[in-house]
């Protein structure tokens, strides 16, 4: 037998070390050590391989935008929406797709090759949404792209909120979005969720809303939400980007809220980076973190993958697409510092985020798209702590990014010539 590809001596996620044998765009072999001929050999040796970094939830209209027409002063949410607002008459179709193809070649290069972005729906023209769908159709042999049709102003505050998402979703748009918190009154954004519901009930589709994004502990969509799911039949298919002002309900009410979600099998989006800049704006001190409750939902059975939200846009003013730093940053506010808590931060930035977004074909085994990352790390842990080097990216059994090992040189007498963060590297493990 012979492959196109093989991955020798990684070790993956689990510990182990193996081979990995690649024909055409799928992992044909998964073994202790592979012997036959192949197009190309790629030496791991000592290095972690994973499937691909995935990120759940992104702005890929607005991204690298940053400064156009101005940067957000007050750095909240609302001011965001607002020069979202004044960026968006300025939009050109070719504008919108240079900055995304740009951005997938960062994430390319960060080993991230699955991403769910939502992209707003309150345009007449709806110039995003066509741009991004020619990117998704170009990006395609490298990254897995859904779109979500997202009312960004309303889907009843905005007057065409509604007629122009439908218009989206007849385009191909994949997934059906929302944003219950941002309509006039708690009552218009109940009936957004369940109106926006029944739409992804009758034609089959996912459910993916930016859900309660506040520190107002009444802000209670994700209870709509999650009904809904169990009343059309939804199960498994929805999810609750942020769900923020969880960070601030009562107990008792989250005490019923938690497993409500869980019969649902609705899963939970948060977003760390963001919504440690964005959350408790309007508190003076003690001031909330507004990161939702990461670990109360894990406990509750509820699926969980952490998403990166922005890079460089209204809201947000930096950013490298790196699901690294976004696993780095939900660990810390979320205090999941036991080893087996900070293993399951780099699961929501891997293999939960692929299943809520439903990626049939992810992961490392025989007959799976053979996609996967060589990382500067010894685990997946000593990846979060060093957001470890890519040092090879496969996309669909295609090489797609490379990058040499970069040490520090030291120049101190006496002491070592480089500089290695790794603990345990090859060659000085016991
Ligand atoms: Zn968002």
């Amino acid at each position: 037998m012979s492959f196109d590809l093989i991955v020798k001596g990684g070790r993956l996620p689990d510990g182990s070390r193996a081979d990995i044998g690649i024909s055409g765009q799928t992992i044909r072999a998964i073994e202790a050590s592979i012997e036959a001929e192949a197009g190309r050999v790629i030496d791991a040796a000592g290095n972690l391989v994973t499937p691909p970094f995935v990120d759940p939830h992104f702005h890929m209209d607005a991204t690298l935008s940053y400064g156009i027409p101005r940067i957000n002063a007050s750095g909240t949410l609302l001011e965001g929406i607002a020069l979202w607002g004044e960026l968006k008459p300025l939009l050109t179709h070719e504008a919108v797709k240079e900055r995304a193809l740009a951005y997938c070649d960062w994430a390319v290069s960060m080993g991230l090759l699955a991403i769910r972005t939502h992209v707003d729906t309150c345009d007449n023209r709806l110039l995003a949404v066509e741009a991004l769908l020619e990117v998704k159709r170009e990006v395609a042999h490298y990254i897995d792209m859904q779109l979500v049709a997202f009312p960004q102003d309303g889907f009843y505050r905005d007057p065409k909120a509604r007629e122009n998402t439908i218009r989206a979703l007849d385009k191909g748009v994949d997934v059906v979005g929302g944003i219950p918190h941002f309509e006039r009154t708690m009552e218009d954004g109940r009936r957004s969720v369940t109106e926006l519901c029944e739409i992804a009930a009758d034609r089959g589709l996912m459910v993916d809303m930016h859900c309660d994004e506040t520190d107002d502990p009444l802000s209670r969509h994700i209870e709509q939400l999650a009904y809904e799911a169990q009343r059309l039949g939804l199960q498994g298919r929805v999810a609750g980007s942020h769900l923020t002002s969880m960070h601030s309900m009562d107990n008792y009410y989250v005490s019923k809220l938690l497993p409500l979600m869980a019969e649902a099998q609705v899963s939970a989006i948060p977003n760390p980076l963001i919504n440690i800049v964005l959350q408790g704006r309007h508190d003076t001190y003690p001031k909330r973190r507004g990161l939702t409750r990461v670990p109360e939902m894990l406990t509750a059975g509820i699926r969980v993958g952490f998403g990166q939200d922005c890079v460089l846009d209204p809201w947000y003013s930096l950013g490298t697409a790196d699901m690294l730093d976004v696993a780095f940053m939900g660990l810390h506010v979320a205090q999941m510092t036991s080893p087996a808590d900070m293993r399951r931060c780099f699961d929501m930035v891997t293999a939960e985020s692929a299943a809520i977004m439903g990626l049939a074909d992810y992961g490392l085994e025989v007959g799976r798209k053979a996609s996967l990352v060589v990382l500067d790390a010894g685990d997946p842990v000593e990846a979060i702590r060093l957001r470890a080097e890519r040092l090879c990216v496969v996309a669909g059994g295609q090489v797609v990014a490379e990058r040499e090992k970069r040490a520090t040189r030291l120049n101190i007498d006496g002491r070592p010539s480089t500089v290695e963060r790794r603990l345990r590297p090859e060659g000085r493990c016991p």
